[in-house]
């Protein structure tokens, strides 16, 4: 089932590429694993899957323990600092950077270990209430300060868009976050790459891809359901 479903994600990603002119490779799709086990990481491994994404440290640490070591490790949902350190070494990708104190702390725990960490800018492009995320208006001046975090590098943006009920309704939401990135971009900051747009999730990432994503996160599309009652 997991690969049947790999499949379809991949395919959806190609049509809504040729809808809008983009050349497929530039689009990055990351298996969302979080809640899920072991045998069904390995089913994706078994299509083809070696990105995965988790939402929390302590499932990521156990999960890269288990697995062979070529599978990339992305950190997607919102972190707390004292968790940094055991992470450092095992996060292809940090998705959610939202604060100076948070890349400091990044920034720290890279020096010990001499590994120059890879992060993306968590932006609240909705003002949802609920998320994390830095706002629109205050991202460039976050970068202007992250960016001399030696340790720190700043890749790209990422947002979480609302659940809606039509996907559509979320296009102006990642076309915003291009545009910033374009804006940023522009500005030819050092140590800052806007390479990366992590934007589009099961319900939306086709209209994400379309409006200039390079990471797509999936989850329920891939793995189905996730079923919390018995975490816990
Ligand atoms: C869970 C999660 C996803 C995947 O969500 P689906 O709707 O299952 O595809 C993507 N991004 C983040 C930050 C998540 O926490």
């Amino acid at each position: 089932m997991v690969a049947e479903q790999l499949q379809n994600v991949r395919a959806e990603i190609r049509k809504a590429c040729e809808k809008s002119g983009r050349n497929p490779e530039e689009v990055t799709l990351i298996a969302v694993s979080k809640t899920k086990p072991i045998s069904m990481i390995r089913e994706a491994m078994d299509a083809g899957q070696t990105i995965f994404g988790e939402n929390k440290v302590q499932e990521l640490c156990t999960k890269y323990e288990e697995l062979p070591k070529n599978l990339e490790w992305h950190l997607i949902g919102h972190l707390q600092r004292n968790k940094v350190k055991y992470i450092a070494d095992k996060a292809a990708l940090i998705h959610s950077v939202d604060s100076l104190r948070l890349a400091e702390t990044i920034n720290h725990e890279g020096e010990k270990i001499q590994r120059v960490i890879p992060v993306l800018i968590e932006v609240n492009v909705a003002q949802e209430e609920t998320k994390f995320g830095v706002s629109v208006e205050e991202t460039m001046s976050l970068i202007e300060e992250i960016c001399k975090l030696p340790y720190v590098q700043i890749q790209g943006l990422m947002t979480i868009a609302p659940y809606v009920p039509d996907p559509e309704e979320n296009r102006p939401v990642f076309r915003k976050l291009k545009q910033l990135s374009v804006d940023i971009s522009s500005k030819n900051m050092n140590n800052v790459h806007m390479d990366i747009l992590s934007m589009g999730m099961t319900n939306d990432y086709q209209v994400a891809v379309e409006e200039g994503a390079t990471m797509v996160r999936v989850g329920t599309g891939i793995f189905g359901e996730r079923d919390y009652s018995k975490t816990k």
